[in-house]
């Protein structure tokens, strides 16, 4: 007899905050979505700890900001090497800092968020096969828990989100390579309690030639000693398998940060290798990679997450126009949007660490010097800081279009509700000229209070198109082009 086959609109591989992302938004469009994710429950490892202010506008696109602001403590700055910093207060966004929480609270706000939402979460499943068609894609999973059920089922979907992971077994059955090469090994990370850690809520960063060592503090400033640190050593380098010493960690936050930062306690340690990696193509067929399925590089600059995140909140909308009835090309804006965005966090993070781990004198001579007066001069120190924070980021825009298209809307002042809490409904959002009344559209609209243009919002917050009012309906060929067959 045949295996029973499952169906949905998507089938999300992965229940990460890409997979989760891309399926509570799908499910949010009223489209039926099933995520499979190995594990029975979160994974409780501690990785990500930044989220930055981009990230935070798209959850607050999903109501899910402010709850995690209130489990973190934010950071106005990146302390760097000779009292250079990466200032994070001029962001062009209501979130001028980085929010500071461990990424099992986004993995869970997430979640909770796809779950609300009516995605199928199955939970312990794994994907061990896969084929597709002209027309979709079908997955055979297993159970992890051979003593629940040992049954291979499948699954069957349009189309498929690979949020797989660094380690994507999409990719793997789909013989896709995954580009790039190890650049820094024998990292550990330890949560520690310091008595003379650096103050404030800063993240700061030590270095010598020969180590590094980066702390990010877990309270609020004003009571909790814990922090997060990340430490290298070039002369200690060992096997991601090799155990960590507590006297390791101490050693090397020692010499990174030049003085004795009082490790009190060390609760949980780890030591992992960083990749670079990029796969060249973000579609294969119906499949779309998001998220480290796709691009994986060293956690400098804290920007793994927040980019798969951001890859979801792009792809997701653009497949539920293609299931209603759009023209598959609109799918085909995902790879060009988001691959050039991963190829720059890798150059970004890469440049960070090679900066961090620079050892001739010379280069760290001419380092000190200059990054101090580079990050020091405003418009390059808040350049650097919107592109690490995601909120310069933007999208190509077409020949003869307005250079608005392609940027982000988020922060056009309007009329009552902001813009991502009228995003918190899905669809486009139409942005009318100062003192118009509404035009006849189901869109949902909104009226700006300064003297810009009118403009139509992507349901991700980008423009797609501006022009001189709402009136004249030169949006409306745009909003063809993203949700009608041509
Ligand atoms: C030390 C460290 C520090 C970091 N710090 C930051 C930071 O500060 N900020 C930041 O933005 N990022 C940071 N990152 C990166 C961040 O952790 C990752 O980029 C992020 O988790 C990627 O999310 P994802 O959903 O794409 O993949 P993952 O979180 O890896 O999720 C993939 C999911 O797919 C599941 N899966 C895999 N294979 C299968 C299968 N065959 N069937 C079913 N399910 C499967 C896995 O179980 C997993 O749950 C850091 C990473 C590390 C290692």
């Amino acid at each position: 007899m045949d295996t029973p086959v499952n169906s949905a609109d998507v089938i999300v591989v992965g229940g990460g905050p890409t997979g989760m992302t891309a399926a509570g938004d799908l499910a949010r469009a009223g489209r039926s979505v099933t995520v499979l994710e190995r594990w029975p429950q979160i994974n409780p490892a501690s990785r990500a700890f930044a989220t930055m202010a981009r990230t935070l506008e798209v959850l607050d696109a999903r109501g899910l900001a402010e709850d995690l602001l209130a489990q973190g403590s934010t950071t106005p700055a990146v302390n760097l090497f000779a009292g250079a910093k990466v200032d994070l207060t001029h962001l062009p966004s209501r979130y001028r800092c980085g929010l500071i929480t461990p990424q099992i609270n986004v993995d869970r706000a997430l979640a909770r968020y796809a779950e609300a939402q009516g995605a199928d979460i199955r939970r312990g499943v794994e994907v061990v096969g896969l084929v597709q068609n002209r027309d979709g894609v079908t997955v055979t999973t297993q159970h992890r828990d051979a003593s629940v059920d040992t049954e291979t089922t499948r699954w069957r979907a349009p189309y498929l989100v690979a949020a797989d992971g660094a380690h994507s077994t999409i990719r793997t059955l789909l013989g896709v390579e995954f580009a790039g090469k190890s650049v820094l090994s024998s990292v550990v990370l330890a949560d520690v309690l310091l008595t003379n850690g650096p103050a404030g809520v800063a993240l700061t960063l030590g270095d010598t030639r020969d180590c590094f060592g980066f702390l990010v503090p877990y309270g609020d400033g004003s009571g909790s000693r814990w922090y997060r640190s990340m430490t290298w050593d070039r002369r200690n380098q060992l096997p991601d398998s090799e155990p960590v010493d507590e006297r390791e960690v101490e050693d090397v936050l020692t010499r990174a940060m030049g003085r004795d930062v009082g490790v009190a306690e060390i609760s949980w340690r780890s030591r992992f290798h960083c990749d670079e990696r990029q796969i060249h193509e973000y579609r294969s067929g119906r499949v779309f990679f998001a998220g480290d399925a796709a691009h994986v590089h060293s956690p400098m600059g804290g920007q793994g997450m927040n980019t798969g995140i951001q890859d979801a909140a792009n792809l997701a909308w653009k497949l539920d126009a293609v299931l209603g009835g759009a023209n598959d090309a609109v799918l085909d804006t995902y790879h060009a949007e988001r691959h050039p965005i991963g190829r720059r966090v890798l150059r970004q993070s890469g440049a960070m660490m090679r900066a961090v781990t620079v050892k001739p004198r010379v280069a760290r001579w001419m380092r000190d010097r200059i990054a101090p007066k580079v990050l020091g001069f405003g418009p390059i120190s808040d350049a650097i800081a919107g592109s690490f924070a995601g909120v310069t980021l933007r999208y190509p825009s077409g020949r003869g279009q307005s250079p608005l298209v392609g940027t982000r809307a988020t922060e056009t002042p309007l009329r009552g509700d902001r813009l991502t809490v009228l995003q918190r409904t899905p669809g486009f959002v139409l942005i009318r000229e100062r003192g118009t009344a509404p035009v006849a559209t189901n869109l949902i609209q909104a009226e700006r209070t300064d003297t810009g243009p009118a403009l139509l919002v992507r349901p991700d917050g980008y423009i797609a198109w501006a022009g001189r009012t709402a009136a004249d309906h030169g949006w409306r060929d745009t909003l063809a082009f993203w949700t009608q067959k041509s």
